[in-house]
């Protein structure tokens, strides 16, 4: 059977410039960072070279990178590292209502320690406002977090000037941007960024290594503790084969960066062109411009999310509903509640995110399948009204 993934917003392969670096890695220069002797100095060699990788790809110092078990562990060690690091100066804590789980949850966790956490609305586009953030700064927000572009549907936020607003106010900006990187330019100095969570899988890197940056000087607590490894903030022996992965995987994605997104924007518009040719009653959430080249959330009103995912899996078309993360449950995405998207077409969504070996002709594909699966579940959806297809 034809294999089309289109999920590429939940993980993506390892690309094979990324693995003929990290091959090696395994058997031969497999020693331990740590050690004082010569094997262990040729793994800290190629360990310091994917951290100069990633600080040249977002403009950083190599000393301002910390490697991390990936994106999920950015997250929870830059909130709660950073809140009780910084409790002295304050209690309060923004965030926004569309963050990925590994934030939201940790706030979740701050709150139960004693933390004020404001969790900022977006609009329909998946904004957050600006006079929104200014009205629940104040004296005692010590850290604000926002995520760079959304996983579920691919707004991106205005990142520079939230920045500049929080240092107004004297506080520390952290933003997920691990959908972001290979998207956007991330110059964590020229946006003023202070710290940011990156990861490898999303990038055709290996999974379970990511990144936290932060800007030197700003204090941080430990999550891991346990060893001197990453200057004493973040213990347990490295995992030197993902970062050698992640370093090559982060240095193509910006090197590719321009040729990657034109790709990915113009299979996107081709796709919503056909969207609007062949389907009645559906919906595109999400921010029109301000979005991630090569991701679609669509709603089909009538009909579940679920069953389409289904069905297209079944002509071994892979999707997702919401986030990867989410979908074991029932519940409505947060963030398509967050845009105001009422339940009943929310149920109806599902995200597409193309790749960059994706062709036109899966592209096609998919969209043939689409228009049979729509009209098949139309067909028995007790929903469905006489002026629908
Ligand atoms: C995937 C993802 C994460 C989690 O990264 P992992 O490396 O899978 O832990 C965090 N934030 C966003 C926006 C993501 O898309």
């Amino acid at each position: 059977m034809r294999r089309v993934y289109l999920d590429n917003a939940a993980t993506t392969y390892v690309s094979n410039e990324v693995l003929t670096e990290m091959l090696p890695i395994f058997n031969t220069t497999y020693g331990n960072p740590s050690s004082l002797h010569g094997f262990g100095r040729d793994a800290m060699a190629e360990l310091d070279k994917a951290r100069d990788r990633i600080a040249k790809a977002i403009n950083c110092k190599p000393t301002e990178i910390y490697f991390t078990s990936g994106g999920t562990e950015a997250n929870n060690w830059a909130l709660i590292g950073l809140a009780m690091a910084n409790r002295n100066k304050g209690n309060h804590i923004i965030t926004s209502q569309i963050e990925h789980h590994s934030v939201l949850d940790s706030c979740k966790y701050l709150e139960t320690q004693g933390f004020r956490v404001t969790y900022l609305p977006v609009d329909e586009c998946g904004l957050v406002s600006i006079a929104d953030l200014l009205h629940y700064l104040d004296q005692d927000t010590i850290l604000v977090s926002i995520i760079g572009a959304n996983n579920e549907i691919g707004t991106i936020q205005n990142i520079e000037t939230i920045a500049r607003i929080c240092h107004e106010k004297n506080a520390i900006f952290h933003t997920d941007c691990v959908q972001a990187l290979g998207a956007i330019n991330l110059d964590v100095v020229g946006m003023d960024i202070d710290a940011m969570s990156i990861s490898g899988h999303k990038v055709y890197g290996p999974k379970g290594i990511g990144a936290l940056y932060l800007k030197s000087g700003i204090k941080i607590n430990n999550l891991i503790h346990g060893g001197n490894q990453e200057r004493g903030k973040r213990g347990g022996t490295n995992n030197v084969v993902g970062a050698v992965g992640m370093g090559k995987a982060v240095e193509i994605a910006v090197r590719d960066m321009s040729i990657n997104n034109k790709k990915l924007r113009n299979m996107r518009e081709f796709f919503i062109s056909e969207l609007n040719k062949r389907f009645t009653n559906f919906k595109i959430n999400g921010h029109p411009a301000q979005k991630l080249p090569g991701l679609v959330n669509v709603s089909f009103e009538f009909i579940e999310g679920e069953s389409i995912l289904m069905m297209l899996d079944l002509a071994g078309i892979a999707v997702s509903t919401g986030s990867a993360c989410s979908s074991n449950s029932l519940e409505q995405s947060h963030v398509l509640k967050a845009i105001g998207l009422p339940a009943e077409i929310g149920q109806g969504s599902i995200r597409i995110s193309f790749g960059k070996s994706t062709t036109k002709d899966e592209v096609v594909y998919t969209l043939d399948q689409l228009e049979i699966i729509v009209k098949k579940l139309r067909d028995i959806s007790p929903l469905t009204t006489k002026r629908s297809k």
